[in-house]
């Protein structure tokens, strides 16, 4: 419907359209290094790299967590790891590469536009704590 709410806070239609920083990268109104795009996705460079290759994915209707995505638009968030695995070809990341969808505060997730981080180029850490 394009205005699917997902309780308190809500997502689409809830709130306004470039309510994160995220819906101003996918607007074009701030500049981001953007590696892929889709007709419902858009990937650029994290401005603060966690890995020698460390990219986000998101998609460009909001949706505040991967939680609410999977619930309102499973097909969506499809789209998204499918964006994730492109970047991860283009980027050489034939080794293997780490998918992270901070969920809440508790996980350090800062931008509530969902996005996945796409990380690698490196041996990773084991993660946690
Ligand atoms: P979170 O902490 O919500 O999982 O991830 C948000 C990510 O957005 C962080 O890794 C942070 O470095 C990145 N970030 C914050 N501001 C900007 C920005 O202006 N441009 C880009 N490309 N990334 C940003």
């Amino acid at each position: 419907t394009g205005r699917d709410t997902e309780g308190p806070g809500g997502t689409n239609g809830t709130e306004s359209a470039s309510e994160t920083l995220f819906e101003r990268i996918i607007a074009r109104e701030i500049p981001a290094d953007i590696v892929y795009e889709t007709d419902t996705t858009l990937a650029f460079r994290d401005i603060s790299p966690q890995a020698s290759t460390h990219v986000l994915v998101v998609p460009k209707a909001r949706h505040r967590t991967v939680a609410d995505l999977a619930a309102a638009d499973p097909g969506l968030l499809a789209e998204v790891v499918a964006t994730a695995a492109k970047v991860a070809e283009l980027e050489g990341l034939h080794d293997g590469y780490r998918i992270v969808f901070n969920t809440g505060p508790d996980a350090g997730q800062t931008v509530f536009h969902v996005h996945a981080h796409v990380l690698g180029g490196e041996q990773l850490g084991h993660f946690g704590r």
